[in-house]
């Protein structure tokens, strides 16, 4: 399959796929982000971990511009996500945390209305692709409201992936699904970063994160405590517990990490 639209390639030298920079959020007196900096190249898969409530959700809606910053600066292959928002989020697919849909529609009238919003016609063809590549095809005339749980969490990756954006953020999306979708998503997700999507994944599933992610950032209450490649991390902060290989694991590092104010 060919995912990678042609701008992927085109931007790749010239810009960061993301670039996060100062940035500060509060929501009344509660400091949800402070002074967050961070960038991401064209092609990495990109972890962003921390507890609940450390921020992600946060930097993620400010980079798809559903969230304005307080302060500092945020912008998708070189395109502000304020000033130039539009330009911005075509270059980005969010998969959102919650599984928010108008029930009334089917799975492709739901993608056909996704690439409407995009001002994309006739997008049947790539529609029918996404579908076929998340095992959707079944169900492309199902309405929503008869799906199950999981396969609604299938839609949001198509619904997020039919502008053929070349930067991919998942927010949490394996959570609450079954083992076979799990993996058929992280075999798809990962073919699409081979073809040249950057790919940041925000999970609880520390494992997920090791497997498949090059590099990683932790958030705690607002703050990057940690930055590096996943490989760094594990030897700087994994400690005495090995497991059966040998080898010390993302979730003691993290737990390393989060109990301190290492960086
Ligand atoms: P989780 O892992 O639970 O999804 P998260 O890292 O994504 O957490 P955020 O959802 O970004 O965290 O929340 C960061 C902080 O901001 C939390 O304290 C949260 O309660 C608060 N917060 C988020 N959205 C709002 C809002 N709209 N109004 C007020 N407070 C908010």
């Amino acid at each position: 399959m060919s995912t990678a639209s042609p701008d992927c390639s085109a931007f790749r030298s010239m810009h960061s796929a993301i670039s996060v920079k100062n940035i500060s959020k509060y929501y009344g007196a509660l400091q949800a982000l402070d002074d967050v900096s961070l960038t991401i190249e064209p092609g990495e898969f990109f972890g962003l971990l921390g507890p609940n409530g450390a921020g992600k959700t946060t930097l993620i809606s400010i980079l798809a511009g559903l969230v304005k910053a307080d302060k500092g600066h945020a912008a998708i292959l070189g395109s502000d996500v304020q000033s130039a928002f539009r330009e911005a989020r075509r270059m980005l697919g969010v998969v959102p945390q919650e599984l928010v849909f108008d029930p009334f529609f089917t799975v492709r009238e739901t993608l056909r209305f996704q690439s409407g919003y995009f001002g994309i016609r006739h997008n049947d063809a790539w529609i029918d692709e996404i579908m076929a590549n998340l095992d959707l095809t079944s169900k492309a005339d199902s309405n929503m409201r008869a799906l199950s749980g999981g396969m609604k969490r299938r839609v949001l990756v198509a619904q997020a992936l039919v502008h053929r954006p070349p930067v991919i953020i998942l927010d949490e999306p394996t959570a609450g699904v079954d083992v076979e979708l799990r993996q058929s998503l992280w075999q798809f997700i990962s073919r699409l970063n081979q073809d040249g999507h950057t790919i940041v994944l925000t999970t609880h599933y520390l494992e997920e994160a090791e497997a498949l992610c090059q590099r990683i950032a932790m958030l705690k209450q607002g703050k990057i405590v940690a930055l590096d490649t996943t490989a760094n991390l594990l030897t700087r902060y994994g400690s005495n517990k090995k497991d059966g290989d040998g080898k010390t694991d993302l979730e003691e590092v993290f737990v390393n990490i989060m109990s301190g104010d290492i960086r």
